[in-house]
């Protein structure tokens, strides 16, 4: 049998972020971006360049990007991605760097670091995904989004009077000097699948020959924020989209020039160090805290407005003051479907090596997406601490030590079930030893100065450490 169609080998065989969906992606069904992704990949690995390509991420729907490409990544701020990328670009004049953006994040948000990068012929390819929408944040207007289109920003559509027109940015970039090759491709139909291909190819051996900087807008369908069918949303591109964001080569520099390449920028540290007040002693400080292991990985995770990315923040402060090696690595899940805040809080009495933590020696969950999702990657050493209070069913392949701690309850009796994280606090302190109660309470006395929030957070912390001595 002939395979005509297979993975490519520049992605991850799985994607980790959902342990439960290892086979699919994050990408809405009949979403533009897994195309384009698989563009990228089966050609940064015909032409041999997956070793030195570097991604850089954006806000946005493309945000998980390194968890499918296998190669150096990098996360920007939102619209900060060819900032990030000139750094990474500068000095790493080696590399191949890919910049992923939207239209949120180039065309709003980024739109001064895209054309300054642009004009000064930086070393790098952009993507430019225009789906005509902020697609993460729930489909509101972009500068990309058409006049009279509706979006739940522009509920009666965008007028050019109100909102201005829609900016065709691959124009824009092709008026500036600098740019080795500036097009708009679309990933709807094969035919223009086939033209992407051949236009990207071209992109990334200017990358490879380091001939300058490559500037390439994709149209993207959007199915879920333009409420249509996935086949639909692949024609209104053609019938509709395409008629204000016109596909094709809109500049390219001669071949034959010659490769645009900038001395490596070296990194004076320790002038960096000294700019930032960190002196030898912070380095050396002897170490004021007693981990049952010599490192422990936390995880705390809930909905959105729980407290979780705050719970994880006061533990690895609590930890910085005492000397330790901290990680604190916040996510907000950015999915459309199915996503839960969480932190993760890396301490350890050597260097930390990643602060992400997939395999969590103690788990809080406080709601049941984040119990069901995370529970199972805890080992059967590990804690699991769940708050029985808003949930009834925990998962039955869970292997750790299991503790029902009814957070959102004792905060409530202790004044506000806002409290909750610092219930927990409590508990997760005494269950693991890391701090005494009255290091808990002098570190929550510093946090809330007034005396209404003190009182309410110190009689949650007790009523968390009184519930760990009941277990
Ligand atoms: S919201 Fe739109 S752009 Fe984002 S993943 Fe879903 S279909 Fe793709």
């Amino acid at each position: 049998m002939t395979k005509i169609y297979e993975k490519s080998p520049a992605f991850f065989e799985t994607f980790e972020r959902k342990p439960s969906q290892q086979l699919t992606t994050h990408y809405c069904p009949g979403c533009g971006h897994g195309t384009l992704n698989k563009i990228i990949a089966d050609l940064v690995a015909e032409l041999g360049i997956q070793d030195q390509t570097i991604y850089v991420g954006p806000v946005g729907c493309g945000v998980f990007i390194y968890y499918y490409f296998e190669g150096a990544c990098a996360s920007a701020a939102h619209g900060r991605a060819s900032a990030v990328a000139t750094g990474i670009s500068r000095s790493n004049p080696d590399g191949i760097v890919v910049s992923y953006q939207g239209d949120g994040d180039l065309a709003a948000i980024g739109t001064s670091n895209a054309i300054h990068a642009a004009n000064r012929g930086e070393n790098m390819i952009v993507f430019f995904v225009n789906n005509n929408v902020y697609g993460m944040t729930g489909g509101q207007m972009a500068p990309t989004t058409l006049i009279d289109q509706k979006t739940t920003t522009s509920p009666f559509g965008r007028t050019e009077k109100n909102d201005g027109f829609p900016l065709r940015m691959a124009e824009m970039m092709a008026g500036l000097e600098a740019p080795a090759l500036v097009a708009r491709v679309g990933v709807n139909n094969p035919k223009n699948i086939r033209q992407a291909i051949k236009v990207i190819r071209n992109g990334l051996e200017i990358q490879r020959d380091k001939k300058g900087y490559v500037f390439i807008e994709v149209m993207s369908q959007c199915p879920t924020n333009w409420k249509k069918e996935p086949a639909e949303a692949c024609e209104w591109i053609d019938d509709v989209v395409c008629k204000q964001y016109p596909l094709g080569t809109f500049k390219e520099l001669p071949a034959d020039r010659q490769p645009q390449k900038r001395p490596r920028a070296e990194v004076d540290f320790a002038a960096v160090a000294k700019l930032l007040g960190l002196t030898a002693d912070d380095e050396t400080g002897s170490q004021e805290m007693t981990l049952p292991q010599p490192e422990m990985r936390f995880k705390f995770a809930g909905f959105g407005g729980q407290g979780v990315l705050s719970l994880g923040l006061m533990v690895a402060q609590m930890a910085t003051q005492r000397n330790m090696e901290v990680t604190w690595l916040p996510s907000y899940g950015p999915e459309m479907r199915g996503g839960v805040a969480n932190s993760s809080v890396v301490i350890g009495e050597d260097p930390i090596g990643t602060p992400v933590v997939d395999v969590p020696d103690v788990l809080v969950a406080l709601n049941r997406p984040s119990l069901d999702k995370l529970g199972p990657l805890v080992p059967k050493e590990g804690l699991i601490i769940y708050n029985s209070s808003l949930i009834d069913q925990i998962p039955a392949d869970l292997k750790g030590k299991v503790y029902p701690l009814a957070a959102t309850t004792l905060a409530a009796e202790a004044g506000t079930v806002k409290a909750a994280n610092v219930v927990v606090l409590g508990f997760v302190a005494r269950m693991t030893g890391i701090f005494e109660l009255s290091e808990l309470e002098d570190f929550l006395r510093e946090t809330f100065k007034k005396p209404a929030l003190q009182e309410v957070n110190l009689k949650a912390v007790s009523a968390g450490w009184n519930a760990a001595g009941e277990v």
